[in-house]
């Protein structure tokens, strides 16, 4: 049987070969017993030359996308995945909550409700996926485009150095700029581009220095200023028990291009301001953010 191909080594990509390793071929008459290699046969085509070849970012809360992922997986890869989260020791009690502060006032503006979610290191969560998947990842294959008129029982991806890998279907995951989804719909590919400007930085805290922001919810919060658009973001993204030293957060802010025109020192003043708000020493947070950032 031909591959399945799978276009993208990110997450999704990554979860949909480990599901695939685990199921067996539809409708086998009679049920066989199936050793490893005669699963679902499947091939990841990444572009990136290696699993490290670019950061993987910061951390990732998986919410609506958990159940799926607890079917999905095996328990093993589950439970690696959970030991990657970012403070294992609110996982045990948390409640799910999303907080979403009216910044003008402080105020929380609405909660989303509660519900299971993980706060994962995103970097950490991807390399548990490629655990027992790497020898089916083809690292350094950018895919160009897509013939489906390869035959009647499949399909075939066009690399960029002019091969072409035939496949018993084609599944398009490899993000916001897929090449699947402008060969489906190549009168509505391309995003929406907003206008917004956002940057995002990583601050090392003391633990009473992340206090007041860790009061508002002990992983995440956000909110926005009514009059302004200014969109502001708090997250834990490492904490000392698991990491030593002091606690690495993550505060990213977003702003109207027509409402604020923001060089780097003016962004530095906002991230201040903002911070501000949620520390007993306004500067305590910023001091940690370079003007080079
Ligand atoms: C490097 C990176 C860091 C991120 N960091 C964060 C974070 O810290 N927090 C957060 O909440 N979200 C983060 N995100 C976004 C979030 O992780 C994604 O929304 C989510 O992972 C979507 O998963 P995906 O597998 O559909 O796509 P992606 O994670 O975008 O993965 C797509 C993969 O496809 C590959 N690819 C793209 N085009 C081609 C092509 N033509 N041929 C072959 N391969 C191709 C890419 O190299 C990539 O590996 C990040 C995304 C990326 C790519």
């Amino acid at each position: 049987m031909d591959p399945i191909l799978i276009i993208g080594a990110g997450i999704v990509g990554l979860t949909l070969g480990q599901a695939l390793k685990q199921v067996p071929p539809l409708n086998p008459d009679p049920i066989p017993v199936l050793t490893e290699a005669e699963n679902i046969p499947f091939v990841i085509l990444e572009r990136d030359p290696s699993p490290n070849f670019r950061g993987q970012g910061w951390a990732i809360t998986l919410h609506w996308a958990l159940p799926y992922m607890q079917q999905l997986l095996p328990e093993t890869i589950l439970s690696a995945i959970q030991s990657t989260q970012v403070d294992p020791e609110t996982a045990l009690n948390d409640n799910g909550n999303f907080l979403f502060l009216n910044l003008a006032t402080g105020e929380p503006k609405c909660k989303i409700p509660p519900s299971l979610r993980w706060r994962v290191n995103r970097e950490k969560m991807r390399g548990v996926l490629l655990d027992g998947i790497e020898e089916s990842i083809c690292w350094g294959n950018r895919v160009v485009g897509v013939d489906a008129g390869a035959g009647e029982d499949g399909v075939s991806v066009i690399l960029h150095d002019g091969r072409q890998v035939k496949g018993k279907m084609v599944v398009g995951v490899e993000g916001s700029r897929s090449i699947v989804r402008q060969m489906l719909r190549p009168d509505a590919y391309r995003n929406t581009v907003l206008p917004v400007r956002f940057t995002g930085v990583s601050v090392e805290l003391t633990s009473e220095e992340i206090v007041p922001l860790r009061t508002m919810d002990p992983l995440l919060f956000q909110g926005c200023q009514p009059d302004t658009g200014v969109f502001f973001w708090f997250s834990v993204l490492e904490i000392p028990r698991v990491h030593g030293g002091r606690y690495r957060a993550q505060i990213c802010m977003s702003w109207l291009v027509k409402g604020l025109q923001l060089d780097m020192r003016s962004r530095r003043i906002k991230y201040e301001y903002y911070v501000g708000i949620y520390l007993s020493s306004p500067q305590s947070c910023t001091e940690h953010i370079s003007l080079a950032t």
